[in-house]
């Protein structure tokens, strides 16, 4: 840290704002230079030259960082260090060869509304603190719902820390709408057991539900998926008829537009009709899928008929690229969410407010402050459009139908699970010694065996991160994923052939 002015070397609160006045200029100059470090992060971030990450072990990572709290504050220089070190051991999940995780990429818009949201570090419970952020949340929420469905235009949404708990607002509305006095009188008012329905492919956070609120997670029943990891509706209402014979009271099926792990949609259509014919709430978790609502040529027919159900999940932070965290759900029916809620607290929702308290929407969540994920968005979606968004889902799409034809042409090195619904690819690398061998268990188990030991390579040469996992049907295979407005055919290229270097030899 060399040519710093000194006052970088002194104690922090005793020379920038809000602390010295008269200190303006200086609080500029320690605030350009944290954005100098970002900005090198930034350009390493996008340098195909630079390592997606330097791995070290926890404990090996302990002895390089110095994490302590001291008695005595630092200095500003140190601070700046500190940001630098930071970033140097951060995994670069924007960088064009990170192939991990459901979100990932850097949008550099949406990324500039974040560093506008923190310094505008506000709360979005009132309209009363947050006037401009609560109209762009009505704005962009309705927008939202109209990409969902015409009839969803007056209904109800908001935004939630992830889409577990979005999911767990699904849950919450739907019982509130089949036994309203249960938010008074609590469990003696459900005469029986309730009972909800996913696929056994859904996201761990709906079977958390049924935990958390009390039914068990025996009463959440996993209806088998086909071999595409779609639920089969046949099995679902034989389910569902086997339950409400014992008496229990079958209300609530969640399905799955777009699963973690294979990227399959369940069938949406049958599965409501299924849901009109017994009663029951329709929520679609489509937290992963969503974003292919905004393209025309893959909407349809993976989320075909999503106008039907009564609820989705939908998480701009995966396909769209939106800064982590920023969920939302949706309601078609307008006022759930207050009434199933609110609690009214005097000393914030005070009915006999300046403007029209309909504005204040905090009462309709089960947290009392709530981070402002929506400025990031709105920021993000003014700079792309409908349009573009539609090109960014289109050209994720049509990268991994690349990957899976590059897999194809390389059959004798790699082994495609099965033809992907979505911007998942399932597949398994070949080390030379397995090549020329029947495909049967054995091998699976074998090919299984070299995923962790391959994927622990790709860390420590810091030059590939692809996620790896097991499910009910195989041992541990790869699961590629798409979702970064980085990635290029000649990054697709080199996954394949990075994967062939770090392990023909396995
Ligand atoms: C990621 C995911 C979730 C959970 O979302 P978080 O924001 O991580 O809580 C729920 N459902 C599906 C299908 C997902 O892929």
């Amino acid at each position: 840290m060399n040519g710093l002015p000194s006052f970088f070397k002194e104690k922090v609160p005793s020379n920038i704002l809000p602390y010295k006045l008269e200190n303006e200029a200086q609080t500029r100059e320690f605030l350009q230079k944290l954005v100098d470090v970002l900005l090198d992060f930034i350009r390493a971030t996008n340098d195909r030259n630079e390592k997606i990450l330097d791995f070290h072990h926890p404990e090996d990572m302990q002895k390089l960082l110095d994490l302590k709290i001291p008695d005595q504050g630092v200095s500003l220089q140190q601070l700046i260090h500190d940001c630098a070190t930071t970033l140097k051991y951060q995994v670069k999940t924007g960088h064009p060869r990170f192939f991990n995780q459901l979100s990932c990429g850097l949008d550099l818009i949406s990324m500039a509304g974040e560093w506008l949201t923190a310094t505008a570090n506000t709360n979005m419970f009132t309209y009363e603190i947050a006037p401009v952020f609560i109209l762009m949340e009505n704005v962009v929420m309705t927008h939202m719902r109209e990409i969902i469905g015409n009839s969803w235009r007056n209904g109800d949404s908001i935004l939630a820390p992830g889409g577990s708990i979005s999911n767990l607002y699904a849950f919450l509305a739907a019982r509130h709408k089949m036994f309203p006095n249960y938010k008074e009188k609590g469990i003696a008012t459900i005469q029986g057991q309730l009972v909800m329905f996913t696929s056994d492919q859904s996201h761990y956070s709906v079977k958390s539900c049924a935990s958390v609120c009390g039914l068990g997670t025996d009463n959440c029943v996993m209806v088998p998926s086909d071999e595409c990891g779609r639920m089969i509706p046949r099995e679902l209402e034989r389910l569902v008829i086997e339950r409400k014979n014992k008496g229990h009271i079958p209300f609530f099926v969640c399905s799955t537009a777009g699963t973690t792990v294979l990227g399959a949609f369940d069938p949406i259509n049958d599965i409501a009709d299924i849901c009109e014919r017994h009663g029951m709430w329709l929520h679609v978790d489509a937290a992963w899928g969503g974003g292919l609502l905004l393209s025309k040529k893959y909407r349809h027919p993976r989320l075909s008929g999503i106008e039907r159900a009564n609820s989705v999940t939908w998480n701009p932070h995966k396909l769209m690229g939106a800064l982590l965290q920023c969920s939302t759900i949706h309601f078609k029916e307008d006022g759930l969410l207050m009434s199933c809620n609110q609690m009214s607290a005097d000393y914030l929702f005070m009915q006999d407010k300046l403007y029209d308290i309909k504005f204040d929407t905090g009462d309709k969540v089960i947290q009392c402050g709530r981070h402002n994920d929506i400025f990031k968005l709105w920021l993000q979606w003014r700079a792309k459009g409908d349009e573009g968004f539609e090109k960014h889902m289109d050209k994720l799409m049509e990268l991994s139908e690349y990957l899976v034809r590059r897999i194809k042409e390389q059959s004798d090195k790699f082994y495609l699970i099965m033809e992907p619904e979505m911007v998942n690819v399932s597949f398994w690398y070949i080390p030379a010694r397995l090549r020329n061998m029947p495909h049967n268990k054995h091998r699976e188990q074998e090919l299984g065996k070299m995923c962790p030991i391959l994927k622990a390579r790709m860390m420590q040469a810091g030059t590939l991160m692809v996620g790896y996992q097991p499910d009910e049907r195989r041992p541990n295979f790869f699961r590629n994923i798409i979702s970064s407005a980085a990635v290029t055919e000649k990054d697709v290229d080199f996954l394949l052939n990075e994967m062939d270097r770090l392990g023909h030899d396995l």
